[in-house]
């Protein structure tokens, strides 16, 4: 089972938090909102993908299981 993340567009304010924590998956528009990388989150980016969702101070950022 793999991870995926998903941002809710309507409840980011674009903190840009989670691309600090996880710039190897996520990056920002020039608008400084996040853009997800394409694909389940790598193995050893599990641990701070978690964080990087709860961390969220706008709760925008899901980890989501994929079959
Ligand atoms: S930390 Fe949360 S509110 Fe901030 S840019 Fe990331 S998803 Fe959006």
């Amino acid at each position: 089972m793999s991870l995926r993340l998903r941002v809710n567009p309507i409840t980011c304010a674009g903190h840009g938090l989670c691309a600090e924590l996880l710039g190897e998956h996520i990056t920002l528009d020039e608008w400084g909102y996040p853009v997800i990388a394409d694909a389940p989150v790598p193995p050893g980016l599990k641990k701070l993908a978690r964080r990087a969702a709860t961390d969220c101070p706008a709760l925008a950022l899901l980890l989501v299981k994929e079959p």
